[in-house]
């Protein structure tokens, strides 16, 4: 069962003497009607509009609904023939009401006039009614844009109106209700002084139905108050289970996607790529549509009695298809073609890379020492990553032969590019050693020999070769 919540604020403004806005917040019934016409006139016509409408909604459909506000308007048309000083009254008025379509419920909204209905859904607000006015009939031309609309000297002049004439049009919308949406009716005197992104923030900010319309209508009449302001907002507290279902509607629908999503990668495996392309891009324009929130045309039969009624339906919340419920279950992700294919190549760009770096640390040679003994290691040294140098050659050559500058490089490790040039190196090594050993021996001038009252002290001098 769907259950609403409504609350309302109304406020004369900072210019007009007279409030000649009315409200109603009724039992599943809210409107907002905005009078006009001199005399106390549009008083008047909006006092007699919302409780004609009252009187007249006993049906909860969305004909009976669009009935009851031509119903209203007759009421209204009465009471300006009546009365000569009333003569050319009339009221805008916008309601919401709790109809009940082949047993599902709904949300229904009718309008006539420049008063406005919102739903505002998940943080986003919409407007749902068109205005009837000379600016925005205007702009639906293109001869202007909505801003100039905004501030255009003529924009309080209403093309349709309850009341003008016995018989009027009335446009109307079917919404589903969700728990959580909002539905904001609103006079002008709103809409003339706050911005659609600055009422959503309040919306968002203010949870209390009551609180968010006081607050809007406060900031109305900061932003200027030229005219009356009245906000009526309606939540949905519960939508009987709607959301739930629309989810598991949404679960059983990608679960559809997915085996369809199967068949294509079966096909791709057996066929050329192109097919499963062609699959996956039908697939993602499906999910496109499902998550639209643009109203759709409805169904349902055009009531008789309404000369020009426009119905839409709205689709199922864009959150439950874009996001799973906080706290529920996330629904795992599928692994199609398309994944497989990018994890192969995620895993093959890794490999080249380990390959390449194995590759470096293990390519070189160095030659380096090994306890005492001059030798061959295949690494860098000191080790790469975890790539540890390992010993190719041990020579016959101790560090003690060679000269103590190469000794120091060789306990840091002289890369060569290659075994041969690393064992060139050795054998150089080696054969200056050997030359320095014959050196030594060959050049040994003789000994002088000198006895100052000792042992004898040999002093060898190595000649300069
Ligand atoms: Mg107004």
């Amino acid at each position: 069962m769907t259950v609403l919540s409504g609350a309302a604020a109304t406020d004369v403004g900072r210019v007009r003497q007279i409030n000649e806005d009315r409200y109603l917040v009724g039992e599943g019934l809210y409107a907002v009607a905005d009078g006009v016409g001199g005399h106390q006139a549009g008083e008047v016509a909006a006092q007699a509009s919302v409780e004609a409408l009252a009187r007249h909604f006993t049906e909860r459909t969305t004909e009976a609904l669009v009935e009851a506000v031509r119903e209203a308007s007759r009421a209204v048309w009465r009471l300006a023939q009546e009365n000569s000083e009333r003569r050319g009254m009339g009221t805008t008025l916008t309601v919401l009401a709790l109809v009940e379509q082949e047993g599902e419920e709904l949300l229904a909204i009718a309008n006539v006039g420049d008063s406005r209905a919102y739903l505002f859904q998940r943080g986003d607000l919409v407007q749902v009614t068109e205005d009837h006015s000379l600016v925005e009939e205007l702009v639906r031309e293109g001869q202007l844009t909505p801003e100039e609309a905004q501030v255009h000297p003529q924009r309080s002049i209403i093309t349709r109106a309850l009341g003008m004439e016995p018989e009027i049009e009335v446009d109307a919308w079917t919404l589903t209700p969700y728990a959580g949406d909002r539905i904001v009716l609103c006079s002008d005197g709103l809409t003339n002084e706050v911005t659609t992104e600055k009422i959503a923030a309040v919306l968002r900010q203010l949870t209390d139905p009551q609180e968010a319309a006081r607050e809007l209508v406060r900031q109305a009449r900061t932003h200027g108050g030229n005219d009356n302001i009245t906000v009526v907002i309606v939540d949905v507290v519960d939508d009987g289970g709607k959301a739930e279902q629309a989810s598991e509607a949404l679960a059983a629908e990608e679960a559809a996607e997915e085996a369809a999503d199967h068949a294509a990668d079966h096909a791709a495996d057996h066929a050329a790529d192109h097919a499963a392309d062609h699959a996956a891009d039908h697939a993602d324009r499906d999910e496109t549509v499902s998550v639209s929130r643009r109203p759709q045309p409805d169904p349902t039969p055009t009531p008789a009695t309404a000369t020009a009624t426009a119905t839409a339906t709205r689709t199922r919340p864009a959150a439950t298809a874009t996001a799973p419920p906080a706290g529920g279950p996330e629904r795992p992700r599928r692994l199609t073609w398309r994944v497989v294919l990018f994890l192969t190549c995620v895993v093959g760009v890794l490999g080249v890379v380990a390959a390449s770096v194995a590759w470096y640390a293990r390519s070189a040679y160095y030659v380096g020492v090994d306890g005492d003994q001059v030798a061959i290691f295949r690494g860098r040294p000191g080790g790469f990553l975890w790539f540890e140098p390992t010993l190719v050659d041990r020579k016959e050559l101790s560090i003690a032969d060679i000269l103590p500058a190469q000794a120091d490089e060789l306990r840091v490790g002289k890369e060569e590019p290659s075994k041969a040039d690393a064992d060139r190196y050795v054998n150089n090594l080696r054969q200056e050693a050997a030359e320095r050993r014959a050196a030594t021996t060959t050049t040994l001038p003789p000994t002088t020999t000198t006895t100052v009252g000792g042992p004898a002290t040999t002093v060898a001098r190595l000649s300069p070769p």
